[in-house]
């Protein structure tokens, strides 16, 4: 099943069209929820079978997914394949690999007060899963909560972003010739469509983009109590500390910056150093966007990824406008054909919007720091980010910021490749989202963790019971 629904950006909608998309909504809605109620999607075998489906449409269809990442961001072809469509396909295999075993009742050992008996943690299906994903990775963030839903015996209705029309089309058409669209249902469209489905009883909603939109997300979830994961952004730090290896933390930096042209979650927002080597990470910067660029420079570099779009740019341009720092590298920003260079700003005012909005965009601030105090400081003064960065090669400077500072998750010399090993569970805290999800997290997430305890009903001690007679108070307190 696939619903698509004209961007309200486009065309803007009246009521009886919204009353329509509702009504729409609501029977789409319905009739995955009577798939679920069927029992249909709890056995492990129509798990299996639809991650089996996912995997299959991706490997088939790589040119076109490729194509339409492309169409949309600029993607260069290489970075499509690797950050979108092949760690997407090899997570899903690592669930349909190991949902059989996390499905399986959990056996736990017990305490002397409650036994005789056993205990075990049942995952059971929680029911209809809503996924809303953004357009930066619009392949991997739609399809693998999806994925992590169908694992754990959900049906789901999936959103991907209208921003990134090419992929959310070829998702739409795709997803129903692989997997069982009767209890997976894609449903395209915009503002309208996300609010309309907002206004439906989910089981669970996943929902990953801005802070501002997780705020009218966690809203409309609070309404059905329904449980929510928000993967959400903001300003992911970077300290590198002067024992750092200088010419490698300026090239992973670059690179978390050049990849997607910053429009990643998790990308380096903004790097805090110290005087003494700030100038040869400056310089070493400026080196890695020149040889990451070749001689054909970024401009049309098919290498280097597109902003999304014009009013994205228009957003960077604005960020570079007013932030009463000095531009090092970069500054061309030419919004028609969605360009913004490589920029390295040193010293911007903090109190400026490049300092306190999340970039999402190829900019990169650079603030002088007196000490690793202070940076920690600076860090703490905020809020607590997605992702935070430490280069240095002193592990008691890496293990001292990683100890005194909260983030979602961290990577101690390198960017954004701690999001990559389904092990590690991913997600925000405060601010930057809550839940998480990857491999198992991911299977816990969309499952109730049901707790059951099984007694024999023999022996049954009358002392349990009423009437407290002193001598039973004092055998309870005893026991207890
Ligand atoms: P977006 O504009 O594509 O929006 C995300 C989804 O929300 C879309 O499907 C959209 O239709 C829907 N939406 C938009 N407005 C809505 C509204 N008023 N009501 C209900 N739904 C609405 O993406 P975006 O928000 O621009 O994405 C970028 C942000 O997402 C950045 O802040 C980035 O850091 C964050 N992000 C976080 C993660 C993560 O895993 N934590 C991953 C990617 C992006």
């Amino acid at each position: 099943m696939s619903l698509n629904v004209q961007d309200p950006e486009i065309k803007p909608i009246d009521r009886t069209e919204r009353n329509e998309i509702s009504a729409q909504i609501g029977k789409v809605v319905s009739s995955v929820r009577d798939v679920y109620q069927s029992g249909r999607t709890t056995p492990m075998e129509w798990r299996l079978e639809q991650l089996d489906g996912l995997v299959r449409m991706l490997n088939d269809n790589t040119a076109q997914f490729e194509q339409a990442l492309a169409d949309d961001l600029g993607k260069p072809g290489i970075e499509g394949f690797a950050a979108d469509i092949r760690s997407t396909s090899n997570e899903i295999s690592y669930l349909r690999k190991h949902a059989a075993k996390w499905a399986k009742p959990r056996k736990v050992k017990l305490p002397m007060t409650a036994k005789p008996g056993s205990g075990r943690i049942v995952p059971e299906p929680l029911g209809v899963a809503l996924v809303i994903a953004p357009w930066n990775y619009p392949i991997q963030l739609l399809l693998l909560p999806v994925a992590a839903a169908i694992a754990a015996g959900n049906s789901v209705i999936a959103k991907p972003s209208e921003v990134s029309p090419a992929t959310s089309n070829a998702l739409a058409e795709l997803i129903p010739r692989y997997i069982d669209s009767e209890a997976v249902a894609v449903c395209e469209g915009g503002v309208d469509v996300a609010t309309a489905l907002l206004e439906q009883r989910f089981d669970h909603i996943f929902y990953t983009g801005s802070t501002g939109v997780g705020r009218i997300v966690y809203e409309a979830a609070a309404k059905h109590l329904t449980p929510v994961v928000l993967e959400l952004g903001g300003k992911s730090p970077v300290v590198v500390h002067n024992s750092a290896k200088i010419d490698v933390a300026a090239r992973r930096v670059a690179w978390g910056k050049w990849l997607n042209a910053g429009q990643t979650c998790v990308a380096p927002d903004y790097v805090l150093i110290t005087k003494d080597v700030r100038e040869r990470f400056v310089d070493a910067l400026q080196q890695a966007f020149t040889e990451f660029a070749d001689e054909r420079g970024t401009k049309t570099n098919p290498d280097y990824s597109s902003i999304v779009s014009e009013r994205h740019a228009e957003r960077l341009r604005g960020l570079l406008a007013d932030h009463g720092g000095a531009v090092a590298v970069g500054g061309d920003v030419d919004t028609a054909s969605c360009y913004v260079e490589p920029t390295v700003v040193v010293d911007p005012n903090v109190d400026s919007d490049l300092m306190n909005e999340e970039i999402f965009g190829p900019v990169l601030p650079i603030v002088t720091v007196e000490s690793t105090t202070a940076a920690i400081e600076f860090i703490n003064g905020r809020e607590k980010p997605l992702a935070l960065y430490v280069f240095a090669e002193d592990e008691d400077v890496s293990e001292q910021i990683l100890d005194s500072t909260s983030s979602g998750g961290a990577c101690v010399n390198h960017v954004v490749l701690h999001l990559t090993p389904p092990e590690l569970p991913f997600g925000g805290v405060g601010q930057s989202g809550t839940g998480r999800y990857h491999g198992k997290s991911g299977f816990d997430t969309f499952s109730n963790l049901k707790s059951v305890l099984n007694k024999p009903t023999s022996p049954d001690p009358k002392f349990l019971y009423p009437p407290y007679t002193k001598v039973k108070e004092r055998i309870i307190r005893k026991l207890l």
